[in-house]
């Protein structure tokens, strides 16, 4: 654990997304990450970020030094950091914009054909849900087996 830990920026307007709510501010501030001997970006995340998978260690592409990415495996990612990865800020965003949406339908009192304006809201919302979720759920499955791989070869 001698290897140093990256950098971690927020670029953005404000780190106060808690007070704004974290629709805007989630999908407009990135957090990137950098190599904190050459400051190359390796990676990028939306939001406030904080939460990827990872073995904790990569070896930077371009100045060849080895450092800490701030990254966890899922089996040791605490119950918060779990929620935020799979409903980051513009997820929750886009879940209620799809409620909000809903109940402006309602309020309108459905005066358009209602199957054709459902269907279409639904393949329009729950799409890009149901991708973001497979996409969470590889990425976890990865992660675990990663774990479960590291914790053999550490056992032995
Ligand atoms: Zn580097």
């Amino acid at each position: 654990m001698d290897k140093p830990l990256a950098f971690k920026e927020r670029e953005g307007l404000s780190p106060s997304f808690a007070v704004e709510g974290s629709l805007l501010t989630g999908v407009l501030c990135p957090t990137v990450y950098r190599c904190p001997n050459c400051r190359r970006i390796y990676k990028i995340v939306l939001g406030p970020g904080d939460v990827f998978l990872g073995e904790g260690e990569r070896e930077c592409p371009k100045c060849k030094k080895a450092f800490r990415d701030r990254s966890l495996e899922w089996p040791t990612l605490p119950t918060l950091d779990r929620f935020l990865f799979l409903f980051p800020g513009f997820v929750c965003g886009w879940i209620l914009l799809a409620l909000l949406i809903c109940l402006s339908f309602s309020w309108l009192e459905w005066t358009l054909t209602i199957t054709g304006v459902l269907m279409g809201a639904a393949i329009f919302f729950v799409t890009p849900l149901v991708a973001w979720f497979a996409y969470r759920s590889c990425q976890i499955v990865r992660s675990v087996h990663r774990f479960n791989l590291h914790g053999k070869t550490k056992a032995a």
